[in-house]
């Protein structure tokens, strides 16, 4: 896949929730020679506009920067740390992993009882970064300091790469490279690198309410459905890009949809239709935002999410990407 690296280097860099900058930076540097305006809000959203004709629509494209992660609400005299939710976490998949802060300190994550008996209860574990008791640690680390997971960016088998926070780097990076792609333009085009979507979709809220799109795609992942897991759908990894229908959280355009299809068999892109019943994502803030946007969403199809090892198709983000770079010229029916 073309650009692999800059997948990389996106997963690899640190970026949770309400501390953005690090994945802003790295973005902003790649699409500042690609678009015609290009801003950031006050909340951290990175917008890049590319004008259109005048019969196109006014497409927004929402991948979101941030990872979930963990803060810290106490420092036990034992230098453990105690922390809380930054999103949604799986205490499972955090237990006994590694975890970095964003000055670089790393901790191991345990549990105050046995792992199964906590329940799913975030605030039953504890982080140990190897402090000796609590002045050693706030020497390293303070209260409302947040931490994400750690671990490198690795290729298995068929084309499938497995990293930490592929949700959403990968969205991130379907943007830009599409951004690449020379179209004719007839729609304009407004890609939005969100912040806080993983706290509940607060960024895109913004952001579309200032760009008041007449169409909105997230571009995330989505679960996979194809390993034994806990999770019952059709999601495959490597069978192609994910057209959104439907989650808990918005009901996608019957007509924008049909639109990406179009696209799909028009630009040779192999998809698959996408439906969960857990989740969400900034499809929703866009869907409800001023007197309401049709929306759906471009979605790759990611095994273990939301953990150190999510993993993907390369071939899968690749077909994402050219179906947003289709989108660019799409003529809609409405
Ligand atoms: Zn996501």
């Amino acid at each position: 896949m073309r650009n692999e690296e800059l997948l990389m280097r996106l997963t690899q860099t640190y970026g949770v929730s309400g501390h953005e900058q690090p994945v802003r930076e790295i973005i902003e540097a790649e699409i500042r020679p690609l678009a015609d305006e290009v801003m950031t809000d006050a909340l951290g959203n990175l917008i890049a506009v590319c004008h259109g004709s005048s019969e196109g629509k006014r497409l927004m494209f929402a991948a979101h920067m941030d990872e979930i992660g963990l803060m810290v609400k106490k420092i036990e005299k034992s230098g453990l740390l105690r922390v809380c939710n930054v999103g949604w976490n799986w205490a499972a998949s955090l237990y006994n992993a590694r975890v970095r802060f964003m000055n670089g300190t790393v901790g191991v994550v345990g549990c105050m009882k046995e792992i199964l008996e906590s329940k799913n209860d975030i605030g039953e574990l504890y982080i140990d970064i190897g402090a000796k008791d609590q002045t050693d640690a706030e020497r390293m680390v303070h209260i409302g300091d947040v931490c994400g997971s750690y671990g490198p960016y690795l290729k298995m088998a068929n084309d499938i790469v497995t990293a930490k926070t592929l949700d959403d780097r990968i969205g991130c990076f379907q943007l830009i490279e599409a951004m690449r792609e020379k179209r004719n333009g007839r729609n304009e085009c407004v890609y939005v690198f969100t912040v806080q979507e993983e706290v509940g979709c607060r960024g895109s809220r913004t952001a579309a309410a200032r760009i008041q799109p007449d169409i909105g795609f997230a571009v995330d992942i989505t679960p996979a459905h194809d390993t034994p897991c806990d999770l019952e759908g059709s999601n495959t990894v490597g069978q192609g890009i994910g057209i959104k229908y439907a989650d808990p959280s918005v009901l996608c355009d019957g007509q924008v949809i049909d639109t990406m299809i179009a696209c799909c068999t028009a630009g040779g892109i192999v998809w698959q239709p996408e439906v969960i019943d857990k989740g969400g994502t900034d499809a929703s803030s866009m869907n409800l935002s001023g007197f309401g946007v049709r929306c759906s969403g471009i979605s790759t199809v990611t095994r273990y999410p939301h953990s150190p090892g999510s993993a993907a198709s390369l071939q899968d983000i690749e077909a994402g990407t050219r179906l947003i770079s289709a989108l660019k010229d799409a003529v809609f029916a409405f």
